[in-house]
């Protein structure tokens, strides 16, 4: 696999790096607090390329790789940009774009991708239900074919984007009988359709991610034209598969940079401030300290880029996906507590905008696969996957 960083993905880096410190940065803890989305930032980031960074250039995007996605986002989260501003962008690109992109009608992705490119219109992804989230098969939300339309009804939680989003990726199931793998069928709702409405509003509930905004959307006998339906009917399990491959491989980049913040602010951090008359990095325990944060983020790193660049080069598996969503979590929480240390007292103040990242962190572990259902998929590959002699046979009827 190659790793090799070309002169224009570091600039891509570089340039995302000094966006976010002059655009973003200073507005990072006004946002953090008061939940907000700014309309104006989102523009910004549209102008820079940022909301379709991987949207073809036909359908008016940047057109680039994921690889090539990871290193920019990591600038982002370097310059300081607070995740939950780059999660405006995620599910909007990551996942609706690229569901659309790589199952849409010729139609939909002509009406919609270039909307989506320039930041007018923004994304959802909407699988989670209140009672099914971990566990989506159990999605109670239906659709039911009528004439050129479909009929769907249900609520969907949690919805990243949800409360301002102008279009939808939306999971149902069209054939219960059939199972989840068969029997569900993926559809794009879009702003004005009849019967789909915003429910309630989550994102001043959240602990972290606050700029972010989530919520419920809500289909009552919403209607769906064909058009909008995403590959064939019963093929929802797949086209969701397929976006959770973007998913992962997508965001992750942006948390490789929000460690190398972190260590940023505690060199800083560490340079300024003395105790017991030498200064905190002249105390071993500090440096220590540094250095695993820099370990963290190193192996992170290394992880994250195979998964992007198995995305780009169309070798990627669920392993990759697995193992880089979470090191992503749980390095980046790892990261954020030894910041919050290093500055002592002032790091659990929102000024010194180190404690934001352990609450951001947390979500990583939470939503789009938890860690305890990674965990599961990585074990259950190892057993099934280890070549013990002998035992093959066992194992591939047992898995
Ligand atoms: C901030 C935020 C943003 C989100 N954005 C979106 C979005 O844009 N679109 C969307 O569709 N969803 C979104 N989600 C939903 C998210 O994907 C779900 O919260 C997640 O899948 C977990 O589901 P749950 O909350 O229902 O927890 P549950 O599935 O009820 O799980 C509760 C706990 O039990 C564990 N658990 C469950 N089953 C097992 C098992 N078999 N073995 C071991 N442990 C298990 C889980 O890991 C978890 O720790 C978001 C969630 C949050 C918090």
């Amino acid at each position: 696999m190659e790793f090799q960083i070309t002169d224009e993905q570091r600039a891509w880096k570089q340039k995302a790096q000094s966006f976010a410190r002059e655009a973003v940065a200073p507005h990072a803890v006004e946002l953090d607090v008061e939940a907000k989305f700014s309309r104006e930032i989102w523009e910004q980031m549209a102008d820079f390329g940022m909301t379709g960074f991987i949207i073809p250039k036909e359908y008016g995007g940047l057109g680039y790789d994921t690889f090539t996605s990871c290193l920019m986002f990591e600038g982002f989260g370097a310059g300081g940009a607070p995740f939950g501003v780059g999660t405006w962008c995620h599910p909007h690109l990551n996942d609706c774009a690229m569901g659309i992109l790589e199952h849409g009608t010729e139609a939909l992705k002509q009406r919609a991708l270039p909307k989506m490119a320039s930041g007018e219109w923004i994304g959802a992804f909407a699988l989670s239900e209140w009672a099914a989230g971990s566990d989506a098969a159990g999605i109670r939300t239906t659709a039911r074919r009528e004439g050129d339309h479909y009929v769907l009804d249900g609520v969907k939680a949690w919805i990243t984007n949800g409360p301002i989003c102008d279009l939808a990726l939306v999971l149902a199931y069209t054939d219960r009988s059939k199972g989840p793998r068969n029997g569900m069928t993926a559809f794009v709702v879009e702003e004005g359709f009849e019967g789909f409405s915003k429910g309630r509003d989550l994102t001043d509930e959240r602990m972290g991610e606050r700029p972010n905004q989530n919520g419920e959307l809500i289909f009552e006998g919403c209607r769906v034209p064909i058009e909008n339906r995403l590959g064939e009917e019963g093929q929802g399990n797949q086209v969701m598969r397929d976006v959770l491959f973007w998913e992962r491989a997508g965001i992750n980049g942006m948390c490789v940079g929000m460690m190398e913040y972190l260590i940023e602010r505690s060199v800083r951090y560490a340079c300024e401030r003395e105790t017991f008359g030498k200064k905190l990095h002249e105390h071993q325990v500090i440096v220590h300290k540094l250095a695993e944060m820099k370990l963290a983020t190193e192996a992170a790193r290394l992880i994250i880029y195979k998964c992007a660049c198995g995305k780009r080069d169309d070798t990627i598996t669920t392993m990759d996906t697995a193992l880089a969503k979470m090191i992503m979590g749980d390095n980046l929480m790892k990261v954020a507590l030894e910041a919050v240390q290093i500055h002592g007292g002032r790091g659990y103040l929102r000024e010194y905008e180190v404690e934001r990242y352990i609450r951001d962190a947390k979500v990583v572990n939470l939503a789009g696969g938890s860690d305890e259902i990674l965990r599961d998929m990585i074990g259950m590959r190892v057993v099934r996957d280890t070549d013990v002699e002998g035992l093959g046979p066992y194992l591939r009827e047992k898995w």
